[in-house]
């Protein structure tokens, strides 16, 4: 069996996904996003091993709280950079009847990528931005895999819970969001729910901690009522 890299588990999630959730977060991205709070999660080395029985153990023990909604989230990092693993951990948890979902950034497509998301019961997905050029600005990397990943999710009509961190001076305009919006009801077949989400700067410590210059040192968190006037947008 395949095992997983993992950077950390959080249990009685509630911000992962419907209900209440056991959220493993898997270790290693492909992007390197401008404001990530995880730069910790983007090696792909090191870290500790879980194997699925360990998932399946440790998902066991939240069985009580997740009532229909709930179950497991498998975030990261970029979890489908490990899609064999995630296939093996979310049929053995169906098998006990735990139902999973993807958080993905949708940056990173291989050969298990569509199974993955064909076995999750709903994605979670990061649209770091709808435009191609300011998507690769703040991820490092193209947005082929993610339109490619909607694709697979439209396919086998996933239901897909879009989010989109806002940040000061990147993507904060009426404009931006009307864009995201297009997008979204250009892509997506099966939506679930538009998020958007407020940047904050509390993971510069971690980025310093790692040596990786914070070119957002200067952008204030953003502000909660103009991400809510933004977000009646949607
Ligand atoms: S996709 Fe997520 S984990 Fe990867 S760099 Fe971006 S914010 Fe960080």
């Amino acid at each position: 069996m395949t095992t997983g890299r993992l950077h950390s588990i959080e249990t009685f999630g509630a911000v992962d996904g419907p209900g209440i959730r056991t959220v493993f977060f898997l270790q290693g991205c492909p992007a390197r996003c401008v404001y990530c709070h995880n730069p910790d999660s983007w090696s792909t080395a090191g870290k500790e091993e879980i194997s699925v029985e360990q998932v399946v153990h440790t998902a066991q023990r939240g069985r009580p709280y997740y009532g229909k909604d709930g179950g497991v989230t498998f975030s990261g990092g970029e979890p489908l950079l490990q899609g064999e693993f995630l296939i093996e951990a979310m049929e053995a948890l169906s098998k006990e009847g735990i139902s999973s979902i993807l958080d993905t950034s949708g940056t990173w497509v291989d050969d298990f990528t569509k199974g993955a998301i064909e076995k999750s019961q709903m994605l979670l997905l990061d649209v770091k931005h709808p435009d191609e050029e300011k998507f690769k600005e703040i991820t490092g990397v193209s947005q082929d895999n993610l339109l490619q990943v909607i694709d697979f999710a439209n396919d086998e009509n996933k239901p897909l819970w879009i989010r989109q961190v806002i940040v000061p001076g990147i993507n904060d305009t009426e404009e931006d969001v009307k864009s995201l919006k297009a997008f979204v009801e250009q892509r997506v077949k099966n939506l679930y729910t538009i998020e958007l989400l407020g940047y904050h700067n509390m993971a510069i410590e971690k980025w310093d901690k790692l040596g990786i210059p914070y070119k957002l040192r200067n952008v204030p968190p953003m502000d909660r009522g103009r991400l809510a006037r933004l977000s009646q947008l949607l």
